[in-house]
């Protein structure tokens, strides 16, 4: 039976690449009748912390891999025993050695450019002993080939690769030794990861091979670029799963996009259910070839996954972003992500004027994160201040007296009348609708865009409206 993992590091951010990674593995399994098996690979110490270990769970909950419902979490750390005793068969079987080479001493032996280990130590028949690193021996002739999902065979000479460290000098096993004792302790048939793996693989495979068990079947999926081609990176893009949830993309938007990266459902299409991603995708037609992370595709995608919302759905998906939990400026500057509290006092929120904007705002905005603009003026004593929107607004704005004195005596404030009333004050001042509605917008809501003028002063009531006016006019 298939058994795959997921085997992140619990060293920051939850990278969307590894989102990726996760949810094809997870697609893989449920195809295969399979199991899931999530591993924190915790064994870093110096990097890891145990919030990053929530992160990923908490990432991995949220986007539809739910605790619970796979193997898992196993630690890496927990298996410490497995990964030395490991190391020790290998040099038991005679397929290991010790070596007490520094760096400056293989160098002088081969010249400036250092290009591997030169298998000095081979026949030098050292025992373990402090400072003395466990090297790998590798064959010098012949290939490794690995099977690939996506990659078909690629294929490694053998003396390219060098006889590379499985264990420290202070004995501690490496990433690699402990990536593999770990996959066949586990019993992992597929592993599926990230391109950035590839030069592992023949040295791995051969790890596998050295310790008694037939290798699984790998796929690398390709890499995640940004616009100009790199691969993003922490520092320069936008790279965790939680800064777009925090944002106010949604799960289902990001899941169908994540898949799209290198690959396509049939017909054409972009947008699918879960269930089409589910039933049509397949790990061999990946293309190997970078993928390109979209930003401006990911809102598009996203606003259209808004819009597919029942209102009351979409209601309660804003809710974080208007009523919380919120994390302060500088929690949020820390973590890097987070909802920050919007600009009204907390007690001004309410929900049944909320409710009455809520479908004229899902037809608008892209992110979740954007409806607190869109509806603070409702909620704030006074509208925002743009300065931009304030100086563009004041050509117009000597109607706005007239506005006042035809609304004051408004008798049924509903958005058709407050319609025709600005009409008949814009036509009297020589002046079209859209050029009266600028300095009205401005005054009550502070911007120059935003939800249907109209639907908003009815909203936001006679009383406000008219005092924002009259403000804008003092
Ligand atoms: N812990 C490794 C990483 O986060 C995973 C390696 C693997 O999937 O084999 O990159």
């Amino acid at each position: 039976t298939v058994r795959v993992r997921f085997a992140p590091s619990p060293t920051g951010i939850f990278h969307v690449g590894g989102a990726r990674s996760a949810l094809q593995n997870w697609i893989y399994a449920k195809q295969h009748e399979g199991a899931f098996v999530l591993r924190i690979e915790d064994t870093d110490a110096a990097r890891n912390r145990p919030e990053w270990t929530e992160g990923i769970l908490n990432a991995l909950d949220w986007i539809g891999i739910e605790r619970g419902t796979y193997e898992g979490p196993y630690f890496q750390s927990s298996y410490a025993d497995e990964h030395v005793k490991a190391a020790t068969r290998l040099y038991d079987a005679g397929r290991a050695y010790y070596c007490d080479c520094t760096r400056d001493q293989v160098q002088a032996r081969t010249g400036n450019q250092y290009s591997g280990y030169d298998g000095y130590c081979r026949d030098r028949a050292l025992g373990p002993g402090e400072g003395r690193a466990l090297r790998f021996l590798t064959p010098d002739e012949g290939e490794t080939v690995v099977v690939d999902l996506i990659r078909g065979e690629p294929t490694f000479e053998n003396k390219l690769i060098e006889d590379f460290v499985i264990a420290r000098g202070d004995g501690s096993p490496v990433f690699l030794l402990a990536n593999v004792v770990d996959d066949l302790t586990m019993g992992i048939t597929h592993v599926i990861r990230a391109e950035e793996h590839l030069p592992n693989t023949p040295k791995q495979q051969m790890l596998w091979e050295a310790l008694g068990h037939i290798p699984p079947v790998w796929a690398h999926v390709p890499i995640v670029v940004n616009e100009k081609r790199q691969k993003l990176s922490k520092r320069r893009d936008k790279v965790a799963l939680e800064m777009y949830r925090d944002e106010g993309y949604l799960a289902a938007t990001m899941r169908n996009y994540l898949m799209l990266l290198g690959w396509a459902p049939s017909g054409d299409r972009e947008i699918v259910p879960w269930s089409v991603i589910e039933g049509e995708f397949r790990l061999e037609d990946v293309n190997p070839s970078p993928a390109f992370f979209d930003e401006k595709k990911l809102r598009a995608f996203n606003g259209e996954y808004i819009r597919a919302l029942s209102v009351e759905d979409f209601v309660q998906a804003c809710l974080p972003w208007l009523t919380g939990p919120f994390l302060t400026t500088e929690e949020k500057a820390e973590r890097g992500y987070g909802i920050t509290a919007p600009p009204w006092d907390f007690n001004a929120f309410d929900l049944a004027v909320f409710a009455q904007v809520a479908p004229l705002a899902q037809t608008r905005i892209a992110v979740l994160a954007e409806i607190v603009e869109y509806v603070d003026f409702l909620f704030l004593d006074e509208p925002v201040v743009d300065e931009g929107a304030r100086a563009k607004a004041a050509k117009d704005a000597a109607i706005l007296p007239a506005v006042i004195e035809a609304y004051e005596g408004l008798a049924d404030w509903s958005a058709e009348p407050l319609k025709e009333t600005l009409i008949a004050v814009g036509e009297a001042a020589g002046l079209k609708l859209g050029k009266a509605q600028a300095p009205v917008r401005v005054a009550v809501t502070g911007r120059t865009v935003g939800l249907p003028l109209f639907e908003s002063l009815e909203v936001l009531g006679k009383e406000k409206t008219l005092a924002r006016l009259r403000q804008a006019t003092a």
